[in-house]
């Protein structure tokens, strides 16, 4: 694999990507990454400037005139190159995910392997039937084709460091997209070991692209005229910044934002399967999931599963079955949100603060699970995404109260139902407002080919990231109308 780290100070050093090239920016100034898991620094990536980001736009600019024309199978042909050397270099992907994200080992690899499900999705779009012809008058035909529009940009968070980059740029590039990547300047070095196997897979130079830094890069991204397609995935307040300005120019842009996830458990839910559900939903990457269950809706007597969910959780090792909070303002800001919620009169029934990792992880930020009972519904903990492992659980009496109570919400990506009952799953999944919805489902992520997209906060602009949503945002349709004279006199033509 082509390597895209200057490892020549000891430190790992990250460059951009541009037009094919590992390049140091001009930009000035760095941003250190740290270990989630030893606290140490383990990199630095460029705070890369406006400038910077011209320079990858023109790049994507002059590579896109030619490839856009390249025939959609022989695009496919690299994208399947791309999946084999994916797989191939999975080891080294999951230990860069692990080492900058936190997550343990199967968390890393599961994320991995959720990205190559996009990228199957976007092999079997060329022997999809999209567009088509029609005689519509005499001699005159319309026809119906889907072009790539460009440019196009994604902005990614800190939590998925392989499969939210690979939500967007499969599809974007085997459309015909030249797209440049803007990743989370917290893990930028599995973005970039995914763009040394976009080179390795024979991708032209400058079909895909990565920019790192901050927030001057993704402004100067969205602003550039050249770009035509934001996608971004992030927190809700950045998302609406971000679509807000792409879509003042004029812009498409769809932005996934924050979450605030439910369970509702009912008294007929098949016990292990509703313990299972919560339990590894709020715990799973340590709570830092946008589809992460940080709310559980208990409706009547279901303590027997809550007394489980306690002890299940409580067994839980940090450091070795959950992984670490991202970074230290993170773990504060958590830890502050978990004093505040005792404050307010919950029933902590358990307290994950100070959780002790020994050894060489002493210095990661480590939090175990947390949870929370009898919290009245408009608390802090019960409305506002905290992403750590931190369950808040509110009582309520029927499940008409449980929907109102999901309705009032502001974010929409996810709402699950754990019961026997096919008719009170149907109930919820009618009446629900979010995006997704389980059915005795903990994290009801959507495959391939479903789309994945939420509702309200959680989505600014129409539309899903992946499936179906996603063949849309990078495209556009055009029309082509065409009238040929007859020539009756030419024989060669009956
Ligand atoms: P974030 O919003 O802080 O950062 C996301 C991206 O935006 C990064 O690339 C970052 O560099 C950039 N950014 C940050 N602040 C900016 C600003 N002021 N202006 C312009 N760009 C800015 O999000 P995060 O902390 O990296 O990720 C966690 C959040 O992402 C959570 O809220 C989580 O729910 C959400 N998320 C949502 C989904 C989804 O599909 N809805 C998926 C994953 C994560």
């Amino acid at each position: 694999m082509t390597d895209p780290i200057d490892r020549a100070s000891g430190n790992e050093r990250v460059r951009n990507l541009v037009g094919g090239s590992w390049v140091d920016p001009a930009g000035v100034g760095r941003i250190d990454v740290t270990s989630p898991s030893t606290g140490a620094v383990i990199g630095n990536v460029p705070r890369s400037s406006a400038a910077d980001v011209a320079g990858a736009v023109e790049a994507a600019r002059r590579a896109v005139e030619q490839w856009r024309l390249v025939p959609l199978k022989e695009r496919t042909q690299l994208l399947f190159r791309f999946r084999e050397l994916v797989l191939a270099d999975i080891d080294g992907l999951a230990s860069a995910v692990s080492r900058e994200s936190g997550k343990t080992d199967g968390e890393a690899r599961a994320g991995i392997l959720k990205g190559i499900e996009v990228v199957e999705y976007a092999l079997s779009l060329q022997n999809l039937d999209d567009g088509g012809a029609l005689e519509v008058s005499r001699g005159v035909t319309c026809e119906l084709r889907r072009e790539p529009i460009g440019v196009v940009a994604g902005i990614t968070p800190f939590n998925f460091p392989a499969m939210v980059p690979m939500w967007m740029f499969p599809l974007a590039v085997t459309l015909g997209n030249a797209f440049v990547l803007k990743p989370s300047e917290k893990v930028p070095f599995t973005a970039c070991r995914l763009g040394g196997l976009m080179m390795d897979a024979g991708f032209p130079p400058g079909v895909f692209s990565v920019v790192n830094g901050g927030r001057e890069a993704v402004e100067a991204l969205v602003d550039h005229p050249d770009v035509g397609c934001v996608g971004f995935v992030g927190s809700s307040a950045v998302a609406r910044s971000v679509y807000t300005r792409a879509t003042a120019l004029g812009k498409r842009s769809l932005a996934l934002g924050g979450a605030k996830n439910r369970i509702i458990v009912v008294p007929d839910a098949d016990h292990d399967l509703a313990v299972d559900g919560v339990v590894s939903s709020f715990t799973g990457c340590a709570g830092q999931r946008c589809m992460a269950a940080s709310l559980m809706v208990a409706v009547g007597d279901v303590d027997e599963i809550i007394d489980h969910v306690v002890e299940r959780a409580g067994k839980i090792r940090t450091g070795v079955d959950m992984g670490a909070i991202i970074d230290r303002a993170a773990l504060e800001r958590i830890e502050a949100a978990i004093d505040r919620a005792a404050r307010d009169g919950v029933e902590v029934r358990l307290d994950g603060r100070g959780a002790d990792v020994p050894g060489e992880l002493a210095g990661g930020n480590w939090i175990g699970p947390t949870v929370f009972d009898r919290a009245e519904p408009d608390l802090d903990c019960a409305t506002r995404e905290l992403f750590g492992p931190v369950l808040t659980i509110v009582r309520v009496s029927n499940v008409g109260e449980a929907i109102e109570l999901e309705k009032r919400s502001g974010y929409g990506n996810a709402t699950s139902v754990f019961t026997r009952s096919g008719a009170v799953a149907r109930h919820v999944a009618q009446r629900s407002s979010s995006g997704m919805v389980g059915v005795n489902v903990g994290v009801p992520v959507p495959r391939e080919p479903f789309s994945f997209g939420g509702t309200k906060s959680s989505r600014c602009g129409g539309g899903d990231i992946t499936g179906r949503g996603g063949v849309e945002l990078w495209t556009y349709l055009k029309k082509i109308t065409s009238k040929w004279e007859t020539q009756p006199d030419a024989g060669w033509m009956s």
